[in-house]
């Protein structure tokens, strides 16, 4: 029986590619997506990878889709914390529902998603958490103070998950992409894309399987001694800590 690995936002840009990287490696699937339901579905059609739709800032809705997943699937043995948004401005003119909506998104996830799946891996004595964090949560980015914040804060969460469920089998990594060319990057004014882009060594945008593949790894059984550690890929882009 293959093991079932759980990608949120996993039918779009770095999710999906990291889905299929998964599938290819040999995994059954369940990709989650928010509520661009046309994309999930030719994302499915095209994959044949399970899709469900929730949104990960809730609590409930996180708690009873993975019941559904582990009772349609298995349990999951592999869980990628990818979802996230940006929701961008300056800090002085930011309104507390940008900082709300950032913070649920890409930091409450950690805990809605992680923590109904902890108790099955430690119980089982194994398991995968690979959290997608960002370059900005490690050097910060101005006009990003939500998205900073949220990304630095998971960057600490995988650390301590990892001391804590290290002697149970349970690896917890995380990932921090640079810019990468997905939808999210994509709506960025092309000015600042621009000069985002001449700081990034390589000269041009990563690719979402540049990502992906890193994940393959870290859920694998070769990556059983790495935990706890922050991956950095980013083209060279230079990260000031
Ligand atoms: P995209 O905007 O291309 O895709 C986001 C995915 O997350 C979609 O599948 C979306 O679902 C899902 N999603 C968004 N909000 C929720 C929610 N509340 N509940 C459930 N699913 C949700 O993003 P990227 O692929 O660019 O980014 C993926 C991850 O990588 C994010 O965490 C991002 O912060 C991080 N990252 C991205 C970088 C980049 O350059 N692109 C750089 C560094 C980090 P739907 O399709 O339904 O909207």
């Amino acid at each position: 029986m293959s093991k079932v690995a759980l990608v949120t936002g996993g039918t779009r840009g770095i999710g999906e590619a990291i889905s299929r990287g998964l599938k290819d490696a040999g995994y059954t699937v369940a990709a989650t997506y928010a509520g661009n339901t046309e994309k999930a579905e030719a994302f499915k059609a095209d994959t044949g990878i399970h899709v469900y739709k929730w949104d990960v800032s809730d609590p409930d809705a996180c708690a009873a889709g993975i019941a559904q997943v582990e009772s349609e699937l298995g349990p999951v043995e592999v869980l990628v914390n990818n979802a996230g948004i940006t929701r961008d401005g300056m800090f002085h003119k930011m309104s507390f529902d940008q900082w709300r909506a950032v913070m649920s998104t890409n930091l409450d996830s950690m805990f809605t998603m992680t923590h109904p799946v902890i108790n099955g891996m430690r119980g089982r004595g194994s398991g995968r958490v690979i959290n997608i964090s960002s370059i900005n949560g490690q050097k910060g980015q101005m006009g990003q103070t939500n998205y900073s914040a949220a990304k630095a804060g998971v960057i600490g969460f995988t650390k301590a998950l990892a001391q804590e469920n290290a002697f149970k089998g349970i690896t917890v990594n995380c990932v921090c992409p640079g810019y990468i060319n997905t939808d999210m990057v994509a709506a960025m004014p092309e000015k600042v894309l621009e000069s985002i882009i001449s700081g990034i060594p390589v000269g041009r945008l990563g690719h979402p399987e540049e990502i992906a593949q890193t994940v393959v790894y870290l859920a694998s059984d070769a990556a059983a001694f790495m935990t706890g550690a922050v991956m950095t890929i980013n083209g060279g882009q230079y990260v000031a800590n």
